[in-house]
Parts: C-alpha cells; sequence; structure tokens
C-alpha cells in the first residue's frame, strides 16, 4: 500500500498559491502532515480525498491514477474533514446506519454487523442511542472516525482531528488512529508537533504551500542535533539576538525570555546546548525557509 503524490501545484481563483510543486511518498503507517495555520495541509488533503483538482501534478495510490479514477480511489478512502456537521437530534447509532446505507450497504443484517463493529471499535457501544449532540469533542471525533471508517479503507484522511480535544480525549484518540495504522495508510494533518511526536512513522512539514522536510521523526530529530542552543535574555535585547542569530523560539521562563537558536557550530555568547526534540525540528524547518 503507498501513495505516491508528483509535484502538485495549487493556486486558487484569488491567487492565493496553496501549493507549490509538492510531492510525497506515503506508506502504511501514520503520516503526519505538520505546518502552520494557511500551510496548505487541507488543500493537500482535500486534493487527496479527491475533492478538488490541482492545478499540475499527479497522484497515485498502490500504482493507480487516482485523478484520473477518483471513483476507484473513493471506494477505498475514509475522509474524516476538519469540520464535519452532526445532526444533533440523531443519535450515533442511527446516523451511522443511514450513512451506511449510503454507502451502498445494503443488506440489513450486514449494515447492523458493520455498525455494531465500528460502534464497539470506537469505544460508542454504550453510547449508541445518545444524540449526537449530547457528545462531547472526543466522542464526536471518535464517531467521524467511525463514519469514516463505514467502507473499511486503505487510505484514511484526517485533518486537524486533535482540535478541541482534552489531554485524555487526545490519548485515546492516538491510541485509536495506531490501531487503524497498523493496517492502513493513515495521513493526518496537524498543526501541534506533539501528535507527530506521539504517533507518526513518517512525517512532512509543510509551510507556505512547500514541502520543508519529509523524514522519520526520529532521523529528523538526529539530523539536528547538537546545532541548538539556548539563552535567557533580557527582553529589550530581542531584535539584536535575531539579528545576529538564527532564533527559531522565543518563549517566556518564569517571565524571562529564553530564547532558541539554531547554530552548526558552538555560539559561545552564554548559550547553552539543549537536547534536540521534534518541536526544534518544526521551527529550525520554517525559519531556514523564510
Ligand atoms: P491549512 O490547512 O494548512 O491551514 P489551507 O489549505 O486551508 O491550509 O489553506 C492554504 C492557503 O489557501 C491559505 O492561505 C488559505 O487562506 C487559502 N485557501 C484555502 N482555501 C481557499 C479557497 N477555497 N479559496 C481561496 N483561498 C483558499
Amino acid at each position: 500500500m503507498e501513495l505516491r503524490i508528483q509535484n502538485l501545484s495549487k493556486t486558487y481563483a484569488n491567487g492565493t498559491v496553496a501549493l507549490q510543486n509538492v510531492s510525497l511518498h506515503i506508506s502504511k503507517g501514520i503520516f503526519g502532515l505538520l505546518g502552520p495555520n494557511g500551510a496548505g495541509k487541507s488543500t493537500l488533503m482535500r486534493t487527496i480525498a479527491t475533492l478538488q483538482e490541482p492545478d499540475t501534478g499527479n497522484i497515485f495510490f498502490d500504482g493507480e491514477n487516482t485523478l484520473e479514477n477518483k471513483q476507484n480511489l473513493r471506494k477505498s478512502l475514509g475522509y474524516l474533514p476538519q469540520q464535519f456537521g452532526v445532526y444533533p437530534r440523531i443519535s450515533a447509532e442511527t446516523l451511522l446506519l443511514h450513512l451506511a446505507t449510503l454507502k451502498g450497504i445494503t443488506n440489513k443484517k450486514e449494515r447492523k454487523n458493520v455498525v455494531d463493529y465500528l460502534l464497539h471499535r470506537t469505544n460508542l457501544y454504550a453510547k449508541r442511542k445518545q444524540n449526537l449532540g449530547g457528545f462531547s469533542g472526543g466522542m464526536k471525533q471518535r464517531f467521524g472516525i467511525a463514519q469514516a471508517l463505514l467502507t473499511n479503507p486503505k487510505l484514511l484522511i484526517v485533518d486537524e482531528p486533535t482540535a478541541g480535544l482534552d489531554p485524555s480525549e487526545r490519548n485515546r484518540f492516538y491510541n485509536f488512529l495506531s490501531e487503524i495504522g497498523q493496517d492502513t495508510v493513515v495521513i493526518l494533518s496537524t498543526h501541534i508537533v506533539e501528535d507527530v511526536k506521539e504517533l507518526c512513522t513518517n512525517m512532512a512539514i509543510i509551510n507556505q504551500g512547500k514541502v520543508l522536510l519529509q523524514d522519520t521523526p526520529k532521523n529528523a530529530i538526529a539530523n539536528i542535533h547538537g546545532t541548538i542552543f539556548q539563552k535567557s535574555i533580557a527582553k529589550e535585547d530581542i531584535s539584536e539576538y535575531q539579528k545576529k542569530y538564527t532564533v527559531i523560539a522565543n518563549k517566556l521562563f518564569l517571565g524571562k525570555p529564553v530564547i532558541t537558536i539554531y547554530s552548526s557550530s558552538e555560539p559561545g555568547n552564554g548559550f547553552h546546548p539543549k537536547t534536540a526534540g521534534l518541536e526544534d525540528v518544526y521551527f529550525y524547518s520554517i525559519a531556514a525557509h523564510q
């Protein structure tokens, strides 16, 4: 199972360049697409899901050109968009049964079996008679995954799924996605570095429509090992440091700014080395391509 994205570009009618020559190679497991808001993640997800056309480029899933055979891809696709509406006065079970009919599961017994299985798998079985309007954020996301899994997809696309989840809901959701990733290609878009760190076997960082990096999280961290330094400084000195160094982050610690810089050699000047993490990879990639 593999998805090959080749030289995808998209400029919207209003002139916004959303994708610039994006190429990615994605195989089984959870692939993290990490980037700030406006980076082009949703545009890429919608294009892969065949919901919109690129200007140029190609997408192949298991060797088949998906832009030329949209119906085929749709049969293997599960998609959880960033925002999806639920009918608040319908129960989870009723809506899933209805959606299963729309997806072509016409045999009543089979439909019931599939829906029961998905309600169990998403841990919603006990709540199946409850109206969706009363669901928490995490339950709604799990319901979203249940509907995306109705067709037993080979490719599952989830767009910013953890936004709005509390930490325990997020953990449960991580575990659940990891299980799915064992026999499915899962693409997860997020602006939360933690999501990728916890979950993804492979990742890409995207900004301003361009792929800045594609690697395993482990390799990406190893590649910047020994180049990240930190120092606590006075607030008024920030702009001076920004002129002199590649400042990749600037955070307050106990009310005082602590700056993180990238430097290929020992910077001296009171900086001390920091153990690099995925957050440093992310901020460095973005800073290096500004
Ligand atoms: P992300 O999902 O990373 O936040 P998007 O793909 O939603 O990024 O957006 C990428 C860029 O394209 C942004 O500048 C956004 O404002 C713009 N954009 C998204 N959808 C449209 C659209 N339908 N028409 C015009 N511009 C759009």
